[in-house]
């Protein structure tokens, strides 16, 4: 396999080496650096071998709240970041979990209004494509009026980082090498990469049931964040479900009540796993329900309405039942995002990376840090993440700064 450096770093680095008697950089032209590579052939060697081994300074994988926030800070640190932000699959997909997101009304500075506009004017316009459409309905004074949509709000952190500098790779990380430093960074392409310092920032992605109507029915219904969808009008005054008995399910529940009509808890088992305190709180609202022993089978919908009820199998006998509900919530879990680690970083039981020191972004691994809701099983939020991304730059930095690279 190839291995190769960063183009930037190779040109800077041959730049470097063509330096005036005061210090700054020539300025060449296609023609005359092919001349001077040949004149200079002392150059010309020094030029090739960087192309095949400058590594970078820092890599980010992952193109969520975490990943663009890296990227932000390591670009204004003149770190020159190469970001990994990943290919499209089923569960996963470029710009991570928010992109799956409609309307979010928790990220700070980012209250409703016309958010369409500012988007537009933000971001490069090859990208506008990308965008969802703006929700019907929501206007004030005849202008659009809504909360920032997942989309937008990653393509605006996107557009921060590659308006510092940031280089977007549109691969797969598929294996990294932490063996030795420089790490090798392995894509999907077979290209290798080489980095001094990485931020994993690859999230975790939420757990679904498999059903095929499930796929049918996301952001039309189906939801595995009440906190981020729960308040939308289409959930409002109308019998919601959520399916697991832990305490993100029950927490879920118990947040969705102030919304909906009633709220239905679907425990495949006869007891919660959530904490006592928890079960407590949910048992004695009156707008929640535990179904115990039963299962979703099927998320029954239209093109019209999306969600309009769910089909249940008990889980101890053949019998089964249907719930009317505009929306279905699963919180039965997450996987955060590590399969291309092969376990080479420690990670705590759940599977999520480990922060190695307290309130610091360090991993198992010297030179590797991470952030977001790969090393997060309790928070899980766009801010929290954005939070640990720029924490994960900071730390690369130093760490960087301590190495002397
Ligand atoms: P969890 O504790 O692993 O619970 C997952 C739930 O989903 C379980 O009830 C499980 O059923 C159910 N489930 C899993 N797979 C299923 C399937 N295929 N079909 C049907 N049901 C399925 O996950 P969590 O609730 O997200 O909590 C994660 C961690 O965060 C926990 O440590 C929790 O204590 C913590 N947390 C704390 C708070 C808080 O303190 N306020 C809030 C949220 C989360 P079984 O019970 O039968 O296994």
């Amino acid at each position: 396999m190839p291995v190769v450096g960063s183009r930037q770093s190779d040109e800077d680095s041959f730049a470097s080496r063509l330096q005036t008697p005061d210090s700054k950089p020539v300025f060449i032209l296609p023609r005359l650096l092919i001349m001077a590579r040949e004149q200079f052939a002392d150059l010309n060697h020094f030029a090739e071998r960087d192309t095949r081994h400058v590594a970078e300074r820092v890599i980010v994988i992952g193109s969520g709240p975490a990943g663009w926030s890296a990227a932000i800070y390591a670009s204004r640190a003149n770190l020159n970041p190469l970001l990994f932000e990943g290919t499209p699959h089923a569960e996963m997909i470029p710009l991570g979990q928010l992109a799956f997101t409609t309307e979010v009304e928790n990220y700070a500075g980012f209250p409703a209004g016309n958010i369409r506009a500012f988007v537009e004017s933000a971001v490069d316009p090859d990208r506008h494509y990308n965008l969802p459409p703006a929700p019907a309905g929501h206007e004030r004074n005849g202008q659009p009026h809504y909360a920032v949509q997942g989309v937008e709000l990653v393509e605006l952190m996107k557009q921060q980082a590659i308006n510092f500098g940031t280089r977007v790779a549109g691969e797969d990380v598929v294996d990294v090498d932490v063996e030795a430093r420089p790490f090798k960074v392995t894509t999907g392409e077979g290209r290798v990469v080489e980095a001094h310092s990485i931020i994993v920032a690859t999230g975790a992605r939420a757990n679904y049931l498999g059903l095929p109507s499930e796929e049918t029915f996301k952001n039309r219904g189906v939801s595995a964040c009440a906190v981020c969808d729960g308040a939308l009008p289409r959930f409002r005054n109308k019998p919601l479900v959520v399916v697991g008995g832990g305490d993100s399910a029950v927490e879920e529940a118990c947040y969705l009540t102030k919304f909906a009509s009633k709220v239905y808890v679907v425990h495949r088992r006869d007891q919660l796993r959530a904490s006592k305190i928890m079960q407590q709180r949910l048992l004695e609202n009156p707008k929640a329900e535990v179904v115990w022993s039963h299962v979703p089978v099927n998320i029954v919908g239209n093109d019209k309405d999306g969600v309009t009820g769910v089909d249940l199998q008990s889980t101890v006998d053949q019998s089964a039942k249907h719930l009317p509900a505009s929306g279905v919530f699963f919180s039965i879990g997450h996987t955060p995002n590590t399969a291309f680690l092969k376990g080479k970083l420690e990670t705590n039981e759940k599977g999520y990376i480990r922060w190695t020191r307290p309130f610091r972004t360090y991993t198992s691994v010297e030179g590797i840090f991470a952030a977001g809701d790969v090393a997060d099983d309790h928070y899980r939020q766009a801010i929290t993440s954005a939070g640990t991304g720029c924490m994960a730059a900071l730390d690369a930095e130093r760490w960087l700064a301590e190495q002397g690279l």
